[in-house]
C-alpha cells in the first residue's frame, strides 16, 4: 500500500533509491601489502552486515613475499576471503590449516574471539588479486564458539551475458553453502567481454557494487575499480552494462540496525567491550594460539584517548 492511499491528499514521500559513488583509500596491511579500503567509509559505515570491505591487487608478488599477516586476533565478526588470482595460507586458533585459491570461500566466524594468520606461500602465483570482506555479527551470536569453513564449488550460472558466482547468500535461485547470521549477498559478476545483465533485487535490502577489473555502468553509473556504488534499497533489479570485460563484486543484506564501535581487528558494542577485548589479546587470554604460524603476534595499538563510540549504518554517533 502507498503513502497516498494511507493519507489521502498527502503529496506520496516515495524515496527514490540511494545511489552514491563512495571513493575508497589506500591501506598499509602487513608489511607488504596495500589494500583499497572501501568500508566503512565516511558517509556510509555498512551495506547490510558487511561493515569492512577491502580489495587488494592485483599486485606483481612475483619474487616477493605477498601478503604477510602475523597472528591477530578478531570478534564480533566474520572474514570472509575471496581470490581472484594468487594463494594465501590461512591458520586459525582453532587448529584450521587452509589454503585458499581463486574461486574458493574461507568464511571465518569470530564469535567470542579467534586469531589467525594469513601469508603468501613462499611457491606461489606471480599476482595476487582478492577481496577480504568482514561481516557484522548480530546478537547474540556475535558471542557464540569460533568457527571456520572453507567452501570449494560455489554455485555458479549465467544471468544474461555475466558469469555470476553466489559467495554469500542466495540470487536468483542458487544458495552459497557459506553460514550466516543475517539476510545477506555476497556475489561476483563476470562478464568476458562487454555485455549488459540484469540481476535480480530485493526491496528489503541495500546494495553496493565495486569492480574489481574492469569498467560498468550500474544503475546508472560508470563504477572502476577503487571507488564502491551504494545503491540504497527499494530495488527490483540492478542493471549492468559492462564497458568490456570486467570483474565486479556486489553486496547486499538487509539494513544492519545495530550500532558498533569497531576498533583495530574488533568489532563490538561499547568501549568497555573493546577495552576487555585488548586486554584479553594482550594478556594472552580468551584468543587462542595460531599453531604452526612462527611470526610474533601482532600487538595491539594503544587505545586513542578519547572513549570510543558507537556508530550506526549512517555513521551517526550513538
Ligand atoms: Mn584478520
Amino acid at each position: 500500500m502507498s503513502e497516498q492511499a494511507l493519507y489521502p491528499g498527502t503529496v506520496a514521500e516515495v524515496p527514490e533509491p540511494d545511489s552514491v559513488l563512495l571513493p575508497g583509500h589506500d591501506v598499509p596491511l602487513g608489511r607488504y601489502t596495500t589494500v583499497r579500503r572501501l568500508l566503512p567509509h565516511r558517509q556510509r559505515r555498512m551495506v547490510g552486515a558487511w561493515c569492512f570491505v577491502d580489495h587488494f591487487g592485483p599486485d606483481d608478488v612475483s619474487g616477493r613475499p605477498g601478503m604477510q599477516v602475523p597472528p591477530h586476533p578478531h570478534t564480533g565478526l566474520q572474514t570472509v576471503t575471496w581470490l581472484v588470482e594468487g594463494l594465501i595460507e590461512h591458520r586459525d586458533s582453532l587448529g584450521s590449516h587452509q589454503l585458499i585459491a581463486p574461486g574458493q570461500l574461507n568464511l571465518m566466524t569470530s564469535g567470542r574471539g579467534i586469531a589467525h594468520s594469513e601469508y603468501t606461500p613462499e611457491e606461489h602465483p606471480p599476482s595476487l588479486h582478492g577481496l577480504q570482506l568482514w561481516v557484522a555479527l548480530p546478537d547474540p551470536e556475535r558471542h557464540d564458539a569460533p568457527r571456520f569453513e572453507h567452501h570449494r564449488g560455489m554455485p555458479v550460472q549465467q544471468i544474461d551475458s555475466a558469469i555470476v558466482t553466489v559467495v554469500v547468500g542466495e540470487l536468483a535461485g542458487s544458495r552459497s553453502p557459506a553460514r550466516v547470521h543475517t539476510p545477506l549477498l555476497g556475489a561476483e559478476i563476470v562478464f568476458a567481454a562487454a555485455g549488459h545483465a540484469r540481476l535480480p533485487a530485493r526491496r528489503d535490502f541495500e546494495y553496493g557494487v565495486l569492480a574489481m577489473t574492469g569498467t560498468a555502468g550500474v544503475a546508472g553509473t560508470d563504477i572502476g575499480p577503487g571507488s564502491l556504488l551504494y545503491l540504497g534499497t527499494g530495488r527490483d533489479e540492478i542493471a549492468v552494462d559492462a564497458t568490456g570485460p570486467a570483474r565486479l563484486f556486489l553486496l547486499g543484506g538487509e539494513p544492519f540496525e545495530e550500532p558498533l564501535v569497531m576498533w583495530w581487528n574488533f568489532v563490538g558494542r561499547s568501549h568497555e567491550e573493546i577495552v576487555q577485548s585488548r586486554d584479553d589479546w594482550m594478556a594472552g587470554r580468551r584468543f587462542g594460539t595460531v599453531e604452526g604460524c612462527d611470526a610474533e603476534p601482532l600487538p595491539a595499538p594503544a587505545m586513542p584517548m578519547v572513549r570510543l563510540k558507537a556508530r550506526d549504518r549512517h555513521g551517526s554517533i550513538h
